[in-house]
């Protein structure tokens, strides 16, 4: 109770049920992620745009400035009624489509993703490789850059430093204690901390947990925290439910066997019984943790463009991933 005793809940965003209240009907669909199916554009990043109880947030905005306005066009999502946007953290493959996004998107509706929340640190100026840059294509932009041309276009940012309700149900982590020693996180980057440049853990990474009728849903970018921190944690956030589902990016694609096997022994401990490894999870580890999870192939798969995740229908992940 300590914990929650510290969290805050979006004024505007947090209706009049309380940030306690159960959410009953949800849906999350995937925006970009590297596999696509027949609609849509595949590329390395994430976004998902998530409907809880009639709340919509859309959580990261893909790589590329243009996938995720592309991809929501085709799959007939209307990204202009939801006013609240999540960066789960600061890597251009989350928050390459923003700018592109609320320049759009404004035009049509004022309030469209005109609230940003991201968790502290995000803003902390880095220095990537130069390999990073290459795999990429282009370097990251500054976010404090992105964050100036952001207000420009009338949107408000909202740093948090602690988990905070969005709405009745929607919690967004904020910066997740590292309590198991989880590396998921590409070395190599910088980050400006007491005057010098330190390696960066990437500490502001923030998930949605979810809290449902059938146990937590909860999403996640690119895991840098780690998925069992995120886990633990989304636990300590909202006591007595298991794991319903996990949607996003795990960051696994390079973790060895011994590592997915402590991962999966974890996993089954937060009894998870969904998982759409998207992004950054990696085929090899998405196909490991099925089956030691001992789930059936419809309720662990590889996450594809527009594929979906509900509470009443689990998972529909298009035709490849099947
Ligand atoms: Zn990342
Ligand atoms: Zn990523």
């Amino acid at each position: 109770m300590a914990l929650l005793g510290a969290c805050l809940v979006a004024g505007p965003a947090s209706g009049t049920g309380g940030e306690t209240r159960t959410v009953r009907s949800l849906e999350v669909q995937i925006l970009s992620t590297m596999l696509t199916d027949s609609r849509g554009l595949g590329e390395w990043g994430f976004a998902a745009m998530v409907e809880a109880d009639g709340y919509r947030v859309l959580y990261d905005t893909g790589y590329r400035p243009e996938t995720v306005l592309r991809n929501a066009e085709e799959l007939g999502v209307d990204l202009a009624t939801a006013q609240d946007v999540v960066l789960s953290h600061n890597h251009g493959d989350h928050t390459g489509g923003l700018l592109t996004l609320r320049r759009t998107l404004v035009e049509r509706q004022a309030s469209a993703l005109s609230r940003v929340h991201v968790g502290a640190g995000l803003f902390t100026p880095r220095r990537y490789p130069p390999q990073i840059a290459q795999m990429l294509g282009s370097p990251f932009p500054a976010m404090r850059e992105v964050r100036e041309q952001y207000e420009a276009l009338g949107g408000s940012v909202h740093v948090h430093a602690e988990p905070v309700a969005l709405a009745p149900g929607v919690w967004l982590t904020g910066p997740v204690p590292r309590v198991h020693p989880e590396r998921n996180w590409s070395p190599g980057v910088r980050v400006m901390r007491d005057g010098s440049w330190e390696p960066d853990e990437v500490l502001e990474d923030s998930a949605l947990v979810i809290d449902t009728t059938k146990g937590l849903v909860v999403v996640t970018g690119c895991g840098h925290a780690g998925v069992i921190n995120i886990l633990d944690y989304a636990r300590q956030l909202v006591p007595g439910l298991p794991v319903h589902a996990v949607i996003g990016g795990l960051h696994l694609f390079a973790a060895d066997d011994d590592t997915l096997g402590w991962t999966a022994e974890h996993m089954t401990r937060h009894e998870v019984a969904h998982l759409v490894g998207a992004h950054c999870t990696g085929l090899h580890a998405t196909t490991f943790l099925r089956e030691r999870l001992g789930l059936p192939r419809g309720r662990a798969v590889v996450g594809a463009v527009g594929a979906t995740f509900s509470l009443g229908d689990g998972i529909d992940p298009l035709r490849l991933a099947r």
